[in-house]
């Protein structure tokens, strides 16, 4: 069998990964990602399921082998468990993975792993109920927890947890956290605060807690050493002496990642973001959408391989005076 091309963008990176964002709504409105009163985009703007199959087919065919489905929340999204069924049927794919706020787990769990769902990453910021309630403004944490249950038993080859950790909120939690995923064999990545989109429920700079700093809260409890383990994503990790499970620690700010960047984006209305903290784009909707076009498959991966030559070497969120992006995370697919 012939295999696939490689994308390979102007800096010699070779893109394999694809975020591919299905919905920029949510159940949740956690205070870091949006603003409480979110403007969404209306639904002709937002790609259908059929076109996202064809986005991926697209990557698929030039050599993508990963697909993370997020948001938004993924699982507010009508004709999900088809668009799965979709995706991962689709030759040279390798890995279907989501990332999902854990809330609709309980409802849908099984069914996105019988539909080709493997990895999936659950969020969870804190334990505590009435501060998850704050930090999430509409979530509960009962029914979150009661999804990463239905996770667990539903057979997925990993399930990570991802927390961000605000000082003032949750930095007081990081150990409970961690011993939560560690005594229930699940990795867990804590990831530093990124300045996407403007918010007014507190200062981000008042709130950023490095990963280093986390990392000597961590071993006041359990001897950490550095692990080779490899997830394909920004996570480096740790392992705990006497579990299998790692702490990971995704650090946009302290330690640049972009070098090994091996990931491109789509949003929810079909636009290609080369990276997370650039507005370098290219719209796939209007490929898509063009009057009168024979093979889509065709045009979208020759508008991607195009777009290649625009991605940035790097995002600058560790300079102070860098401007901050005005999109939220569940505008970026994050
Ligand atoms: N709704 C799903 C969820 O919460 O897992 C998927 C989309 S969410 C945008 C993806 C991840 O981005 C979550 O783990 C969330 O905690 C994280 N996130 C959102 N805004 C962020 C920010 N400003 N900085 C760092 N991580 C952020
Ligand atoms: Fe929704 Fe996920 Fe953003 Fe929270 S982090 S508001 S769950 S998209």
């Amino acid at each position: 069998m012939q295999s696939p091309p490689r994308l390979t963008d102007g800096f010699g990176r070779h893109i394999h990964y694809l975020r591919l964002s299905v919905t920029d709504r949510c159940d949740f409105r956690c205070t870091y990602c949006m603003a409480e009163d979110m403007e969404f985009l209306p639904r002709a703007q937002v790609l259908s399921i059929e076109e996202l199959a064809l986005v991926a087919e697209a990557f698929t065919r030039l050599g993508v082998n990963t697909i993370r489905l997020t948001g938004g929340e993924p699982l507010v999204r009508r004709g999900l468990v088809t668009l799965c069924k979709k995706i991962s049927a689709l030759p040279n794919l390798r890995s279907l993975a989501m990332t999902t706020n854990g809330a609709r787990l309980g409802l849908m769990g099984a069914e996105l792993r019988r539909a080709g769902v493997n990895r999936i990453n659950i969020s969870l910021d804190s334990l505590r109920e009435d501060r998850f309630k704050a930090l999430t403004r509409f979530g509960a944490l009962d029914k979150v927890l009661a999804g990463i249950d239905v996770a667990r038993e539903a057979g997925f080859d990993g399930i990570k947890i991802n927390s961000v950790v605000l000082r003032h909120h949750n930095l007081d939690e990081v150990k409970d956290l961690a011993r939560f995923a560690l005594e229930r064999n699940l990795d867990i990545s804590f990831i530093e605060e990124m300045p996407l989109g403007h918010i007014q429920s507190h200062q981000r700079e008042q709130e950023f807690v490095s990963s280093e700093e986390l990392r000597k809260v961590l071993s006041e409890e359990w001897a950490l050493s550095p692990s080779a383990h490899e997830s394909g994503g920004p996570s480096r990790y740790w392992q705990a002496a006497g579990f299998d499970a790692r702490i990971g620690f995704i650090s946009p700010h302290s330690q640049n990642f972009c070098d090994s960047c091996n990931r491109v984006r789509v949003t929810a209305e079909g636009r290609l973001l080369l990276c997370l903290g650039n507005e370098h784009s290219v719209d796939l909707r209007r490929v898509l959408r063009a009057p009168n076009i024979p093979h889509p498959v065709e045009a979208l991966m020759e508008a991607i391989v195009d777009a290649m030559h625009i991605k940035p070497e790097r995002h600058t969120f560790s300079e102070r005076d860098a401007p901050q992006i005005v999109r939220f995370m569940n505008a970026t697919g994050g």
